[in-house]
């Protein structure tokens, strides 16, 4: 017999999300079912429900209605004959990232790199993930969500749902982290220091050792309220008052940083990232995990005369999920500083309208269901 459940639903772009009953999931195979307890709310998912079909046409958003919701966590309900390592009571995060599972790609562990790889419960990154839509039709906020047996994370008891519905931006800051290799001694330009992903590029590197962070943003308050995290290690800047590049340049000699990541968001101007990149010394690493769009004008005999590397990092893979989860189960990474912000299901509108309310990077919001 059909079991229901209630569901956010977008029906068109540019309409609010409806509350309605639809047809409840089931487990078969090597799916699990998970019951929803909470979804974050991704700040940049009110411009993606109304700009991404027209800034990026060949990033597909699920077919309407859709089920948003990008980052769920909750307890198997239900597994598929086929799934081991999972059990019915597991508390989970559910990794939105899905991929075909069956290339070469996916096989050595870089799903990213996968021609159909898509950020289920929010966009894809080629008409292929319209596959993966149709198969993983389910974002987080609903009562009750498939995913594949890959995408399960077990949460440790000391970390609440509400805590890690921040699984997904501080994965994210992770993943990006480790392509820094070791930290011990180096500094680190963040360029968006005080936003979600700033934040939590702030807390995984200071976790993992790095010596020196200079930390630039607009704002002033929440950079001091980061610095105030490690005051020995983090240097912070307002970029309304100057160029970051000789600002960085003045604190390290001349020299410039090590390692430079750029968080911004969506809207951002390149002339921010810009400025930010040449802060970085000859040999640096610059990754980038923001939003920003556009062509970037870049001196090719800089990158080679001073063999700078460029490099763009997208997500996480459940494995680095798995490693994020126990470096916060045993205190590495401290996640006591982020205040969550939550929203029943029924008020879905205002929580895609509310993630301005908070303390930039230092407010988690979510959906509880
Ligand atoms: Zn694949």
């Amino acid at each position: 017999m059909q079991q229901l459940m209630r569901a956010a639903r977008l029906h068109a772009v540019g309409e609010k999300m409806v509350i309605e009953d639809v047809e409840r999931p089931r487990a078969t195979g090597t799916d699990v079912v998970v019951e929803v307890k909470g979804c974050g709310m991704v700040p940049n998912l009110g411009n993606v429900l109304a700009n991404w079909e027209t800034w990026y046409p060949q990033m597909p958003l699920p077919p309407r209605p859709a089920i948003f919701g990008l980052d769920p966590v909750g307890i198997v309900h239900e597994v598929g004959e086929m799934v081991l390592n999972v059990k019915p009571g597991d508390r989970v995060y559910v990794n939105p990232g899905r991929s075909c599972g069956a290339c070469q790609s996916c096989a050595a562990g870089t799903p990213q790199k996968c021609d159909y790889w898509t950020l289920n419960g929010y966009f894809g990154y080629n008409p292929n993930s319209l596959e993966m839509f149709k198969r993983y039709p389910h974002g987080g906020f609903c009562e009750y969500m498939r995913a594949p047996q890959t995408a399960i994370v077990k949460l440790p008891d000391n970390i609440e749902f509400r805590q890690a519905t921040r699984m997904g931006y501080l994965g994210t800051s992770y993943a990006a982290v480790k392509k820094m290799g070791p930290l011990a001694g180096k500094s680190l330009i963040i360029n968006g220091a005080s936003g979600t992903l700033g934040v939590g590029v702030t807390l995984v590197a200071l976790a993992l050792g790095i010596s020196r962070i200079y930390a630039v943003a607009r704002g002033l308050p929440l950079l001091q309220r980061l610095q105030a995290l490690a005051p020995e290690r983090i240097e912070i800047f307002s970029n309304t008052e100057g160029s970051t590049a000789t600002w960085v340049k003045s604190r390290t000699g001349g020299a410039g940083a090590d390692l430079m990541v750029d968080t911004l968001g969506a809207v951002a101007s390149l002339d921010s990232l810009k400025d930010a990149m040449h802060g970085v010394r000859r040999g640096g690493r610059i990754i980038n995990i923001g939003g920003t769009a556009g062509d970037l004008s870049i001196d090719v005999k800089w990158w080679m005369d001073e063999q700078m590397e460029l490099l763009g990092s997208v997500w996480f893979t459940s494995a680095e999920a798995i490693e994020l989860a126990e470096l916060l189960r045993n205190g590495t990474i401290d996640i006591s500083v982020l205040t969550p912000k939550s929203w029943p299901l029924d008020d879905i509108n205002e929580a895609i309208s509310g993630v301005a309310s908070g303390d930039g990077g230092f407010t988690s919001y979510l959906v509880e269901i």
